[in-house]
């Protein structure tokens, strides 16, 4: 399967030899973090001989019915894996418990099976996993790589802004909580320079995490741990090799990327779709009130997806069997014909 860029990154992970992982460079740690991290390197040894078979996933959050945006990110990342002879895991990201929707989950399994989706293994809910996010937080906490935070989400905001507007965490606990004030959330200490990554689409990505995210959050003031850990956390335990999902995540890789290089976590590939956008260019969502695709013919919007991802299905297709549509694309997926974009445009109406 051809990559039109990084020919080498799917063997390498897109790792990089800059930075070791912080573990194994003297930093203190327990012994219980020793032998977890030894653990983990040697698997990526025996992974990174090339007995890792690829295995991907699709992960929605049950935050409002599937739109288009979701379709195409879930259609991606299941034929990238099909065609590749892969695996194609299905994970609901409900970690954020307060956004999640009485129902979503439901209506988006319900939307996957009629639109003739099939994953491998159980269905894995992020909500059931907290043990082990509070399990990899607890190591980043007693080797010194958390700190407490006292800061309201207004005075963050207050703050210098960082990338796309976002609100830049000055670092005002990073040394301590400022007298009088508690500890509310915890966040996690980024170091100095960039973070990059080889984007199998998208190319060489790079962020300066202190320059333009901060010290960001892992463990939140309500108690929840954040997204960005238990992405990360995840990833590792299924054993995911490639990333395949919206660009509108892109911004959120190299924080991943920092936590698993703390954590002695591997790399998967990654590779960032176009997201798609309304007329008004906003990403599609609830908020935008995009459409639930559900309510679409299975067929019509799958070509729509295929259609969206350059992959000109044939004419005719959107009116033709869901079967035959699915041996189509995935005999004919191509990673050279999707568009080298962060964000499109959907189809009008979607
Ligand atoms: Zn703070």
């Amino acid at each position: 399967m051809g990559s039109r860029r990084s020919g080498d990154a799917d063997r390498t992970g897109g790792r990089l030899p800059r930075k070791a992982p912080r573990f194994a460079t003297g930093r203190r740690f327990s012994p219980g973090d020793r032998l977890v991290v030894l653990r983990y390197h040697r698997n990526m040894t025996l992974k990174d001989a090339g007995a890792r078979r690829y295995r991907g996933r699709f992960a929605p959050s049950p935050t409002g019915p599937l739109h288009f945006g979701s379709l195409v990110a879930a259609l991606g990342s299941c034929l990238d894996a099909r065609a590749a002879g892969g695996e194609w895991l299905l994970r609901m990201e409900d970690v954020d418990e307060p956004r999640t929707m009485p129902g979503a989950a439901a209506a988006i399994l319900d939307t996957l099976e009629r639109f003739g989706f099939s994953w491998d293994g159980e269905l894995a809910w992020q909500s059931r996993r907290k043990p082990r996010y509070r399990a990899a937080f607890e190591r980043l906490r007693l080797a010194g790589e958390t700190f407490a935070c006292a800061c309201t989400r207004r005075e963050v905001a207050d703050s210098f802004l960082g990338a796309e507007g976002a609100p830049r965490y000055p670092g005002t606990c990073r040394n301590g909580l400022p007298t009088g004030r508690e500890g509310r959330a915890w966040r996690f200490r980024v170091d100095p320079g960039e973070v990059c990554f080889e984007d199998l689409l998208q190319g060489r990505i790079c962020q300066d995490l202190a320059a333009e995210v901060g010290d960001f959050v892992l463990l939140r003031a309500d108690g929840l741990f954040a997204y960005q850990l238990a992405v990360v956390v995840d990833d590792a335990e299924q054993g995911i090799t490639h990333v395949v999902r919206g660009a509108d995540l892109i911004d959120s890789t190299p924080r991943q990327i920092a936590l698993q290089e703390r954590l002695g976590l591997p790399r998967p590939v990654y590779l960032h779709l176009p997201a798609a956008v309304n007329a008004a260019g906003e990403k599609l969502s609830k908020q935008t009130r995009a459409k639930a695709i559900g309510d679409v013919r299975p067929q019509a919007a799958l070509a729509g997806a295929l259609e969206f991802l350059g992959q000109q299905p044939p004419d005719g297709m959107a009116d033709g069997d869901l079967d035959s549509l699915w041996r189509w694309a995935i005999m004919h997926w191509s990673r050279d014909r999707l568009p080298q974009r962060r964000r499109i445009a959907a189809p009008a109406g979607w």
